[in-house]
């Protein structure tokens, strides 16, 4: 991390609750999807949905499910957002600590923020030590999981960096979710900034072009999905009350509106 400093509308603490906020919002598969689920018994009955004989005893890599539903988890769509808010600012100048990573030698920089000055990413995203102030909802499909997988599993050539389980395996056989489908879920903050809402709406505009990616295989044209924000929601928490629905023209003003204070955090980021 840098050491130039780039103020950022910080957050009232976790002794004090201001506001709550639910952002709603639908993602829309651009691309084939393969949340990868882990189990033979998810296995068995994807390969029982696709109701086909195929040249492996079971498909390689398929999708998570939860009562039936396709589901992406909420862990992972959090850290796409952080990934993506984290590069920019970083590209922008606004310094921003690395996390530690898996796999490889050690972060270029610092991997930690202080604890008494976390960056804006820590903030908002929290640490593995601090609990951060938004909450990333299970994305579930709106139909079953008979209606969104895709009708023929497809057949590829593994590369170690797409699918590190099964190395010594060549030929993979993949089942994944079709284009066009959609997920429903939520994200939930407290204390939210105009700036962390703007940056949310800031990854919404670049899903809208596709280069928002979940699941695994991105390399070989998987996972882009489109986000789109569907209702902000402002609680008062004294007592707890709706203050404010953002839905329609209100939406789209208040979104960019958020954006130019995102947009301005990195502007003084370049200045600095
Ligand atoms: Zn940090």
């Amino acid at each position: 991390m840098e050491g130039v400093d780039v103020e950022f509308e910080g957050m009232e603490g976790f002794h004090k609750l201001k506001s709550l906020w639910r952002i709603e919002y639908e993602a829309k598969t651009l691309e084939p999807i393969l949340t990868q689920a882990a189990t033979e018994e998810t296995k068995e009955i994807v390969d029982s949905v696709l109701g086909k004989t195929i040249p492996k005893d079971l498909p390689d890599a398929v999708p998570l499910i939860f009562e039936g539903k396709s589901v992406i988890t909420g862990n992972s769509v959090k850290g796409v957002f952080r990934h993506i808010i984290s590069s920019q600012l970083r590209e922008a100048g606004v310094p921003i600590c690395f996390q530690k990573v898996k796999y490889g030698s050690a972060a270029p920089e610092q991997t930690q923020c202080p604890p008494d000055k976390p960056c804006f990413v820590c903030t908002w995203f929290g640490t593995p030590s601090r609990q951060g102030a938004l909450y990333f909802s299970m994305l579930r499909s709106h139909e079953p999981l008979e209606k969104v997988l895709a009708g023929d599993p497809i057949p590829m050539i593994a590369v170690r960096d797409d699918y590190r389980a099964i190395e010594a395996r060549a030929f993979l056989l993949l089942a994944p979710l079709k284009e066009n489908v959609k997920f429903h879920g939520v994200i939930d903050g407290e204390n939210l900034s105009s700036e962390i809402i703007g940056a949310i709406k800031e990854v919404h505009d670049i899903s809208g072009r596709g280069f928002v990616k979940f699941g695994g295989f991105k390399t070989r044209g998987f996972g882009a999905v489109k986000i789109e924000i569907l209702k902000v929601e402002k609680y008062g928490t004294v007592p707890f009350n709706l203050e404010k629905e953002y839905s329609g023209d209100d939406l789209k003003s208040f979104l960019e509106e958020c954006q130019r204070k995102y947009h301005d955090l990195m502007s003084r980021g370049r200045r600095a």
